[in-house]
């Protein structure tokens, strides 16, 4: 089984889950009583989970720049404390390590902000969610067990979608084309199959042996000849 066609079933299983999350999700919704309110909930939360993002990628660059700052004074302050050079070499450096401890002091400010920031949103986000799980929940009765199932079924799905777009980026982009293509073409929208001896699970066919044995040794993701899923071979 190579390491490519384990990347397709792995990619395969992420959005099987994703899938069932989501009607479970749209299931949810509309068990919730007043779809426009739990829609502006939504969009309420994602905005305020898009801000958090967004500080927390400010606070890393920062983090980033101070670091990098760090790493520049204490090459300086070696180079200074060997002694080596002329004199007028070791003032200059003195200048130059003087001018970026107190480009430093303004960094650390400014990250310490940033980070102040960062939980400032995240407070925020914890207010808006719960505002809006109150709301929902006093529409109708049974309505915090569903809001609860719901917030859990989406952060879930949301970590999903992260580790697919991190699984895609290290696939050839031909095998995600392929699977595409095939979760597209298949009847039961399911893109891949595992193979047993030399049968396709997918179409319950018994595939030529040269083809199984292709399958097994083959580096791409192989396709059932007939039903055209890729196929997957466990243990191999
Ligand atoms: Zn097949």
């Amino acid at each position: 089984m190579s390491e490519r066609a384990r990347a397709v079933w792995n990619l395969w299983r992420i959005d099987s889950e994703i899938q069932q999350l989501e009607s479970r999700i749209t299931q949810l919704t509309s068990q919730l009583g007043d779809q426009v309110k739990v829609k502006a909930g939504d969009i309420a939360i994602r905005r305020a989970k898009d801000t958090v993002a967004k500080a927390l990628s400010r606070q890393r660059d920062q983090e980033f720049e101070l670091a990098q700052l760090e790493a520049r004074i204490k090459e300086l302050d070696t180079r200074l404390w060997s002694g080596k050079g002329t004199p007028r070499d070791l003032e200059m450096l003195r200048v130059e390590l003087d001018r970026e401890r107190t480009r430093r002091n303004g960094i650390e400010e400014q990250t310490l902000g940033a980070m102040e920031a960062t939980e400032r949103t995240q407070r925020d986000l914890a207010r808006v969610e719960a505002a809006v799980a109150a709301a929902i929940a006093s529409l109708q009765s049974g309505n915090v067990q569903r809001v609860a199932e719901r917030t859990s079924a989406t952060s879930r799905r949301d970590a999903l979608a992260a580790d697919r777009t991190a699984l895609i980026q290290g696939m050839p982009p031909e095998d995600v084309e392929a699977y595409n293509r095939q979760r597209s073409k298949s009847s039961d929208g399911v893109p891949v199959a595992e193979l047993t001896g030399s049968q396709c699970q997918g179409c319950r066919t018994d595939i030529p042996s040269g083809d199984a044995q292709r399958a097994r040794r083959s580096e791409a993701p192989f396709p059932c000849p007939s039903c055209g899923r890729l196929l997957f071979i466990p243990n191999a």
